[in-house]
């Protein structure tokens, strides 16, 4: 620890007990270097790295292991098959699902969204009705349900929130009607970290008897995410953001609504029997899963998953909290600059603007130094417009990253003041 982070963050500093220089020993790519300089990859919220130990699972299966699965009555087709159906016991663990048959294997948030919008929701949404999101959604759940609202004639309803990017749950309450028939939510905010009172949202919603659908892709990887504390109707998460591979993602639904959902997509994989007049179609979770899967990036989505719990998501969270707080102080005694989320319930994802720098330069200027930031709306550009800024400059933390780089983060956004100042 350097000696600014001990006197920064005094005695209320948690301690996480997480031996990070060995965490990062695993990260094969974490010892690259970029621009002559040792690599600083704070850009977590859009993907995290890869431990060896998923790179390792990932090589054996292409090297020893590959076949398709279901079909072949071979042998290892029959392995593939069995380590694909193991995986998705695997994640039926890791989220506490009652039945390993509600997880259903997509490419990610993204599909799993778009899937339930138009299945479930153009199941049950009709003319006149309302869906409700949040101010803080990613446009995957933003435009998803703006493609049923437009076919179904329906109404899109936001949950406005105040200006440190905290839900306004007295609004929340006040939207939800006789006409609400989902509510779809963003558990963490990618933007700017806010973490929404999932629970308490789903409970109310409930009272009146709406499902609730939930981007879990930026709450999976970074606290626990149990579907039966939860309670929500529908949870969806992207395997890279999580130390998997990409094309991954598990959506979880509730057995009562995935029993009446019509099919997304048609094809192999998904079918009872087919004649030319009538296909019959498997049960779930089959019956979402078209075609051939990505099978490797279920086990690699495992292997990640064995990690997690192998650390531990608890020690894991409150790593992160004490990085978020630590670079928290750091940054805001950097002059001019101004951080967008001051949520109390906060993931670690900092978001912040400098007076003399468009968010774009400040990426430009960092990369210099070696070091990964992301600058833009990501892809949530009502909040941007909601925050008054085209878009912001992020740093998003996870469990590999030191104080030792979020200073280096600082001095260089230090050196960006002095340069534009000049
Ligand atoms: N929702 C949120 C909150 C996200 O952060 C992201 C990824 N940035 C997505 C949805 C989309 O995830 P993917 O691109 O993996 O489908």
């Amino acid at each position: 620890m350097t000696e600014s982070s001990q006197t920064a963050l005094g005695g209320n500093r948690i301690e996480s007990g997480l031996d990070v220089h060995a965490l990062r020993a695993r990260f094969p790519i974490l010892a690259k270097r970029i621009r002559d300089n040792s690599f600083v990859y704070v850009d977590n919220a859009a993907t995290t790295q890869k431990p060896q130990s998923v790179i390792d699972v990932l090589n054996e299966y292409y090297t020893d292991q590959n076949a398709n699965i279901h079909r072949g009555i071979h042998y290892l087709s029959e392995q593939a098959t069995e380590a694909y159906e193991e995986a998705r016991c695997r994640v039926a663990r890791f989220i506490n699902a009652p039945s390993e048959r509600q997880v259903i294997f997509v490419r990610g948030t993204t599909e799993g969204i778009n899937l339930v919008a138009q299945t479930f929701g153009r199941q049950r949404i009709r003319s006149g009705d309302e869906i409700l999101i949040s101010t803080l959604e990613h446009h995957s759940n933003i435009v998803p349900w703006q493609l049923v609202a437009e076919a179904q004639g329906a109404v899109i309803k936001v949950i406005p929130i105040d200006d440190r990017g905290v839900l306004d749950l007295e609004a929340y309450r006040a939207l939800l009607n006789e006409r609400t028939r989902i509510v779809a939510l963003s558990h963490v905010s990618n933007a700017i970290g806010t973490v929404v009172p999932i629970v308490e949202m789903c409970r109310e919603a409930h009272q009146k008897g709406i499902p609730v659908v939930v981007d879990g892709a930026q709450s999976a990887p970074h606290m626990k995410v149990d579907m039966q504390a939860l309670d929500c109707d529908f949870f969806v998460f992207s395997g890279h953001k999580i130390f998997g591979p990409t094309g991954i993602g598990v959506l979880y639904g509730k057995d009562e609504w995935l029993r009446d959902m019509p099919p997304y997509e048609g094809g192999g994989g998904m079918i009872q029997s087919v004649t030319f007049e009538k296909t019959r179609f498997l049960e779930f979770p089959g019956r979402f899963e078209a075609g051939t899967p990505h099978i490797a990036g279920s086990i690699g989505l495992a292997a990640a998953l064995d990690f997690v719990e192998e650390i531990g998501i608890d020690k894991i969270a409150a790593y992160e909290e004490e990085i978020l707080h630590y670079a928290t102080e750091q940054f805001s005694s950097i002059d001019g600059l101004r951080i967008l989320g001051t949520a109390p319930q906060k993931a670690a994802v900092l978001s912040f603007v400098l007076d003399e720098a468009h968010p774009h330069d400040i990426s430009t200027f960092l990369d210099q130094d070696g070091i990964a930031i992301r600058a833009g709306h990501h892809c949530a550009q009502p909040l941007m417009k909601r925050l008054g800024v085209s878009g912001t400059a992020r740093a998003s933390f996870s469990i590999y990253n030191t104080r030792e780089e979020v200073d280096k983060v600082a001095d260089s956004l230090r050196k960006i003041v002095r340069f534009f100042k000049r």
